[in-house]
């Protein structure tokens, strides 16, 4: 053997990272499974069952391919390659990996002596990103997005954005369609991998996710043919009818390597100029995909390690108790949302950002510890996803670096992007009372409490504005206590 190739669980792809030039005589391919991140109870058991299951299927895949493969065991990640790189049998062994995604493993593996190739586990060199933002005045996405655009090539005619607009947002926000029938998403029947990492986490294996590069582009293939053309106008919408709507699910498999961002774009590219998508869909989804969640990744590395303790509007609250028990609700919208989340480790964009980032903002919560909840309850959470996404662009905790206004919203807005609002006991058009919506009430008392920072922030002026006109303020104020000790102790 020449060298020990180390392979991350989210770097799952043997024609990028280290692998693609990895030679099956001469590597030896290791993998460290953690004990201690197993028995962690921070981990969605779903999200441990995904990534070390396809860890697993992907090992036996590079071993059906003539690698020869260690697939060790160890109490954490770290403590598992020194045990390798000890080892009578491979000390003095090189030992090369990919770039890893986030700071915290870049850290501990560096103090390895590890030897890192590039990460091209993205559309964007890190370094390419960061000349892009060295440039900027303000980190704008929609600036980043139509340079990714031309650069890449991507719905591009003649130098001009096809279909003659950057963006057809107007289009693509929809509210959930009334007797309406989804295409079926694909069940994943667990296989004897499967089933023993479901034995080895305590739970019954999950049919929702794939756990190979197989069944991974099974579900792009699914996306494309059947869900694609819709996906555009109802990205937005939530409903209580159907768990995921038109999006993709293809999240968890680009998160850890077993689809690359480059094939999806051509299998949706392929499929647009066949004819039968409509542009808004394509561009919505291209969107996500290029400019998003290239963004994401670029800004993570750009703003920094210390980025993820921002705390600028100083909330000080405890996480409630309804993120980690969705019976701790009343809200008919969070207790769903938060139920999804329990059974599967998955819902949409718009849930994340506009219902429970939103709680977490205009509650006041802990910016860290919202953080904290939400990479460990979601199957695609990411550190590089995470941290930019709850501390810029949920919770507005960096002061506005990432985002010139706070994500903030009242009922209104889940009223008419759901269908959560006519079963719940609280009518969103309430702002005082019993039956006040508490998105409601806490919108405005959140605006009440930050109206002196907002105020110098032109594009919070009509929010602050409409502030000034409430004629029930002190009541609202009264019943946005009431709101906020009922929410902490679960009752509301
Ligand atoms: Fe959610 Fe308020 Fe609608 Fe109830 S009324 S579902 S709490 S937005």
């Amino acid at each position: 053997m020449r060298r020990i190739i180390f392979i991350q669980f989210d770097h799952l792809n043997l024609s990028y990272g280290a692998l693609k030039d990895a030679d099956p005589k001469q590597d030896l391919i290791l993998f460290v499974e953690s004990a201690r991140a197993t028995r962690d109870p921070k981990w969605h058991k779903t999200r441990l069952y995904f990534l070390i299951s396809s860890a697993r299927h992907f090992a036996a895949d590079l071993e059906a391919a003539g690698f020869k493969v260690l697939y060790h065991y160890a109490e954490t990640v770290v403590g598992g390659i020194k045990e390798i790189m000890q080892s009578s049998e491979y000390a003095g062994l090189p030992v090369a990996t990919c770039e890893p995604s986030s700071f915290r493993l870049t850290k501990s593996l560096s103090s390895l002596g590890l030897q890192f190739v590039a990460n091209d586990f993205f559309l964007t060199p890190r370094d390419q990103f960061r000349n892009w933002a060295s440039n900027q005045k303000s980190y704008l996405m929609e600036t980043f997005y139509r340079a990714q655009r031309i650069r890449l090539n991507i719905l591009i005619e003649d130098g001009k954005p096809t279909g003659g607009a950057w963006n057809f947002d107007k289009e693509n926000r929809l509210p959930p369609p009334k007797k309406y029938e989804y295409p079926p998403y694909l069940i994943h029947e667990p296989d004897a991998i499967d089933l023993k990492v479901a034995t080895k986490i305590g739970i019954t294996a999950p049919t929702d996710w794939a756990t190979s590069r197989t069944g991974a582009l099974r579900v792009l293939e699914n996306f494309v043919t059947n869900h694609f053309g819709k996906f555009g106008p109802y990205e937005d919408a939530m409903t209580t009818d159907n768990w995921a709507l038109h999006h993709s699910l293809l999240s968890p498999y680009l998160n850890n390597g077993l689809l690359h961002a480059s094939e999806v774009v051509t299998a949706v590219i392929t499929k647009f100029e066949s004819g039968d998508i409509p542009i808004a869909s394509a561009e919505g989804f291209i969107r996500q995909l290029i400019g998003w969640r290239e963004y994401v990744n670029g800004m993570y590395w750009v703003l920094g390690d210390d980025y993820r303790k921002h705390n600028q509007l100083a909330a000080d609250r405890k996480l409630l108790p309804l993120f980690t028990d969705s019976g701790k609700t009343k809200m008919n919208c969070v207790s769903n949302l938060v139920g999804d989340i329990e059974t599967r480790a998955w819902v949409h964009h718009i849930p994340r950002l506009m219902v429970l980032s939103n709680l977490a903002l205009i509650t006041g919560t802990n910016p860290q510890e919202f953080l904290d909840w939400m990479q460990g309850a979601f199957i695609d959470a990411a550190d590089w996803v995470m941290v930019p996404n709850v501390i810029g662009m949920g919770v507005h905790a960096d002061g506005g670096t990432m985002m010139t206004k706070p994500y903030a919203a009242g009922g209104a807005y889940i009223s008419r992007m759901s269908n959560y609002c006519g079963t719940c006991p609280y009518n969103p058009k309430e702002r005082v009372g019993e039956t006040a919506c508490p998105f409601t009430t806490l919108y405005w008392d959140f605006l009440d409490r930050h109206s002196e920072e907002f105020s110098s922030n032109h594009r919070m002026s009509q929010q602050i504005f409409g502030l000034k006109r409430l004629k029930d303020l002190p009541e609202l104020r009264l019943r946005a206590q009431e709101v906020l000790a009922g929410l902490s102790e679960g009752i509301i």
